[in-house]
């Protein structure tokens, strides 16, 4: 029996795991892009105006 709730809760954060494969970008706060200088937008170049990046 507890073999088989730990067996669960292996399953459950291996499920959560790779949902959260992505994680918000931290360089333009999940927006793809951040404001220049100049007041226009300009692309993140970290997650390629995305967003989200890969997790590593
Ligand atoms: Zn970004």
């Amino acid at each position: 029996m507890l073999l088989l709730i730990i067996g669960l809760a292996i399953f459950l954060i291996r499920m959560v795991s790779n949902t959260s494969e992505y994680k918000k970008c931290q360089k333009c706060d999940g927006k793809g892009y951040w404001r220049a200088t100049k007041g226009e937008k300009d692309k993140c170049d970290v997650c390629q105006g995305a967003g989200k990046v890969l997790r590593r």
